[in-house]
């Protein structure tokens, strides 16, 4: 349950569902609940200095990728993000519908982060 992979300082641990996620070096999601870390201004150079999560609150199609929205649960930042082949696509199709309902509610805040465990240490690794 603890399985870790160090090789690159992309990989890191999902605080949401657990899983260790193998950075390819422009995801920085959790492919399985898509969840992110708000620790880049830049893709991949760790300057945000936040370190809250980042809810997954909208699907994008677009012509050639398709981008999903983050929204940090810490601060506010909104971040987009390409969506990797190894994203689940159930997952994905989940935050959109959920966009979509919520977007007729007129709000984004409408569900909680259950599991997200945000007292949990932030670790660098670097
Ligand atoms: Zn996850
Ligand atoms: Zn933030």
């Amino acid at each position: 349950m603890a399985r870790r992979f160090t090789r690159t300082t992309e990989d890191f641990d999902c605080l949401v569902c657990g899983a260790s996620v193998r950075g390819d070096g422009y995801t920085n999601h959790c492919p399985h609940c898509l969840w992110s870390r708000h620790v880049d201004v830049q893709p991949g150079d760790r300057e945000a200095g936040c370190g809250g999560l980042m809810r997954p609150v909208a699907v994008e199609s677009r012509a050639h990728d398709t981008v999903l929205t983050h929204l940090c649960e810490r601060c506010g930042h909104r971040r987009r993000n390409r969506t990797s082949p190894a994203d689940d696509q159930a997952a994905l199709l989940r935050v959109a519908a959920a966009a979509a309902s919520a977007a007729v509610a007129g709000g984004i805040d409408n569900a909680a982060p259950g599991a997200a465990a945000g007292a949990r240490e932030r670790r660098r690794r670097r």
